[in-house]
């Protein structure tokens, strides 16, 4: 056991190193494929996973930290650009003070604040009214 962690200290000196968001991101990517690799046996999820794998090092033993840092803030931009398509397209974005109705006559969404206790509300749509506990 002679000084092998003075070797890999100076061996990781001066590199990225860290997990950052991308870095937990590629971890769970890499944990995913292998997973799927144990029910689909396809080559494609093996190649995947090496290159994952390779990139991750790639990244870890860096030594252009402030390269790897902004792909970390291209990463973390991208995901909540996704993260806000994705609440968009589900209709469930985070908002505690309003809730949304359908419209029971047109179907037409109508946004509305909550804690209000029963309340008509008032279709812009088809004009109709309809009553509702927010
Ligand atoms: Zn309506």
């Amino acid at each position: 056991m002679n000084n092998w962690r003075d070797k890999l200290y100076r061996f990781m000196q001066g590199r990225y190193g860290r997990i950052d968001e991308l870095g937990r991101f590629l971890m769970y990517l890499l944990f995913g494929l292998l997973l799927v690799s144990f029910f689909v046996r396809s080559s494609i999820f093996s190649l995947l996973i090496l290159l994952v794998l390779i990139y991750d090092y790639y990244r870890i033993l860096s030594k252009d930290i402030s390269a790897r840092y902004q792909e970390n803030q291209h990463y973390i931009q991208a995901r909540e650009k996704v993260r806000t398509k994705w609440n968009k397209l589900t209709g469930s974005h985070r908002d505690s003070t309003h809730r949304i109705y359908k419209c029971p006559t047109c179907g037409q969404k109508v946004r509305v604040p909550k804690g209000k206790g029963k309340i008509s509300i008032h279709c812009p749509n088809c004009n109709c009214n309809f009553i509702k506990r927010t």
